[in-house]
């Protein structure tokens, strides 16, 4: 008797997306031969902006191809690092956080990472946004990255900032410019001299902190203090984060081979 199903083997990156009962990579799927392998791999959960290379018996397909019974389909997980079509000039993703992401925001921003968030957006305004500004969508709401009309999607993995600060990192290894960025408005910061801003600062400050930028758009100023160790780590780790999954990178998909760039911003704190 002829076998009804599409079996699909999917990747293991992907598997946290379906449903717990049916979490293996082994699926079998009963089809009518007119859903396409797209439709297919979404009623298993997983969203399609996840979904790296397919094969269909071997070779390779399109999420609009009509699988019929007894194919058997691979599902990967986007390459990792994945690549983002950039505009002229652009040397990094700009990236839009949905409403639960701020400590993430705040954090990309830190990197230099341009990073639009507002805690107060509903879904059809960040899809717009996202794609008005090409900016690559970070989400945990899966039937936000579902939305047909999406540019370009992706789902934040972990509860936890750092967590989630190293798979976006892992994932797209982005060129990172910090200290360059205001955390709290996303504005580029320009050299700022500690005279020129001694108002804003408190006595304790002006003695025992250096001024490296204020931000253009909001006038806020930075120096490193007593918060700078912390941030200094951050900013550590995510450097090495960002020149491991380049290292670990297949020849020609990562891009410039170092992941920093000196700002434009800051002065004289490297
Ligand atoms: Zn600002």
């Amino acid at each position: 008797m002829d076998d009804p199903d599409i079996h699909l083997d999917v990747a293991a990156d992907l598997l946290l997306f379906l449903p717990a009962s049916r979490r293996r990579a082994e699926q079998r799927v009963a089809t009518d031969g007119t859903s396409t392998l797209g439709h297919l791999i979404e009623s298993l959960g997983v969203p399609l902006p996840e979904v790296g290379p397919l094969t269909v018996d071997g070779a390779p397909a399109d999420p609009s191809h009509q699988p019929v019974p007894g194919q058997r389909v691979t599902v990967a997980a986007v390459p990792r690092p994945q690549p983002v079509p950039l505009e002229p000039g652009q040397r990094a993703p700009r990236f839009l956080l949905d409403v639960h992401l701020g400590t993430l925001a705040r954090r990309m921003r830190l990197l230099g990472l341009d990073t639009a968030y507002h805690n107060d957006m509903d879904d059809p305004a960040l899809v717009v946004q996202a794609n008005a500004e090409r900016r690559v969508l970070l989400t945990q709401d899966r039937g936000l990255l579902r939305r047909r009309a999406l540019w370009l999607g992706a789902h934040v993995r972990s509860s936890r900032p750092d967590d989630q600060l190293r798979d976006l990192l892992e994932r797209f290894a982005p060129e990172l410019s910090p200290w360059t960025r205001c955390t709290a408005c996303n504005g580029e910061l320009v050299a700022a001299a500690k005279d020129e801003v001694e108002d804003a600062l408190a006595d304790g400050t002006r003695r025992s902190y250096d001024v490296y930028g204020k931000c253009s758009d909001c006038g806020q100023v930075y120096w490193r203090g007593a918060h700078g160790d912390h941030l200094a780590e951050i900013v550590d780790a995510a450097v090495r984060t960002v020149a491991e999954a380049r290292a670990a990178a297949p020849n020609g998909t990562a891009g410039p081979s170092e992941g920093v760039s000196s700002g434009t911003g800051a002065s004289g704190t490297g």
